[in-house]
């Protein structure tokens, strides 16, 4: 059986952003040509050519999938779905960058099959977004919206980024207001953590910016979860809210520990019981699948003990909850008491926002009891 979900990375970006650490790839002008040719080489590896593979959802995420430009986007899609199909209701999601969106590009997106755009738009703050170091500004994002959805895309995911430095005096209030006036279907949040290897993280080493404070955190959290409540959103996972039936099905797959198959440079695989892992820079990928070899970087076989970590991580971060013994139940009582907690059906156990800010202690707490 083949995973009904692929993820293609696709590493380019026009610049670094200060807090990012991902596997990218920074170019003026993006390979496409060569790029296209090794996922073509990779998904010959991996997917016999006499057996066409149908997929519920492909995500093509980075990077910036979208600096592959409107031309590169549709290659990159037909060559997949030379070797793979998509089911007829199948979620195409593309990534992009506000900059990169125009009636054009989308419209050549919406050709390939893309039916759902995530615009990586962070904040609707000009100077936040300077300091960010992101190519577009907040008029721009919000132009990006609009030619998304007039373009014929009505599935568009916005990120935004909060428990920023508190020397930025970011209204995070104004943020959530902008996001939600420009009527998208689904929300993720990222807080901001400085990793040591990126721009900031040698900006805060020289002690010239210094991360949130928790409770900045947690505020602005709390208040995103009522904001997106107040304006209809489910609040379906720890980071994501959604519109009533637009929840990122690709996201969900992995949330829901189903398999699945990456491909692209550091991409991850996950057949339920091993995951591997490609080599992360992109010329190196791209070089193995060059000479005939298999670009995996490394595995793991999930052990009985890690599936059932996973299983309670998993569990607890989405709003299908975990379901529990009789002794577990009664040892989360605090946690229903608190405010942290609900009982669902089938003795299951949901995590409110407030005990979504310890998702950690409490899938910790509940391993730690299941593996006595
Ligand atoms: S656009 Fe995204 S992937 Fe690229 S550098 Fe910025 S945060 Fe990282």
């Amino acid at each position: 059986m083949f995973p009904r979900h692929l993820y293609v990375h696709v590493p380019f970006c026009a610049r670094r952003c200060t807090y990012c650490d991902f596997s990218i790839a920074v170019r003026a002008t993006v390979p496409v040509d060569a790029y296209v040719a090794a996922i073509d080489a990779e998904l010959r590896l991996r997917f016999p050519a006499e057996q066409r593979w149908e997929l519920d959802t492909l995500y093509l995420g980075g990077g910036t999938p979208s600096r592959l430009g409107p031309e590169g986007v549709a290659r990159l899609l037909g060559r997949l779905q030379d070797r793979v199909a998509l089911a007829p209701d199948a979620e195409v999601t593309l990534e992009a960058n506000p900059d990169d969106v125009s009636v054009q590009a989308v419209s050549a997106w919406r050709s390939a099959g893309v039916n759902r755009v995530s615009l990586g738009t962070q904040s609707f703050d000009d100077r936040v977004l300077s300091w960010m170091h992101r190519t577009h500004d907040a008029a721009r994002a919000a132009q990006a919206v609009t030619i998304v959805r007039d373009s014929g895309i009505d599935n568009i995911s916005l990120d935004l980024i909060f428990a920023l430095p508190t020397t930025l005096e970011r209204s995070w209030q104004t943020d959530l207001a902008r996001a939600v006036a420009l009527a998208p279907q689904h929300v993720s949040l990222y807080g901001l953590t400085i990793e040591h290897a990126t721009p900031l993280g040698r900006r805060a080493a020289r002690g010239d910016v210094v991360e949130a404070p928790e409770e900045r955190y947690e505020s602005e959290f709390l208040r995103a979860h009522a904001a997106m409540a107040d304006a209809g959103f489910d609040h379906y996972e720890v980071s994501n809210f959604a519109r009533p039936g637009r929840r990122s099905r690709h996201n969900w797959a992995y949330w829901s520990g189903a398999a699945y198959t990456g491909i692209g440079p550091a991409a991850h695989s996950f057949d339920g019981l091993i995951r591997r892992w490609n080599v992360a820079p992109y010329e190196r990928w791209r070089r193995l699948l060059a000479a005939g070899d298999d670009p995996v970087g490394g595995s793991e076989a999930l052990t009985d003990a890690n599936r059932m970590t996973e299983a309670v991580y998993l569990g607890l971060r989405t709003v299908s909850g975990l379901r529990l013994s009789d002794a577990e139940l009664r040892s989360v009582r605090p946690w229903i008491q608190a405010g942290w907690a609900e009982l669902a059906a089938d003795s299951r156990v949901v995590l409110r926002a407030p005990g979504w800010l310890r998702l950690d202690a409490l899938s910790q707490s509940l391993t730690a009891a299941r593996s006595l």
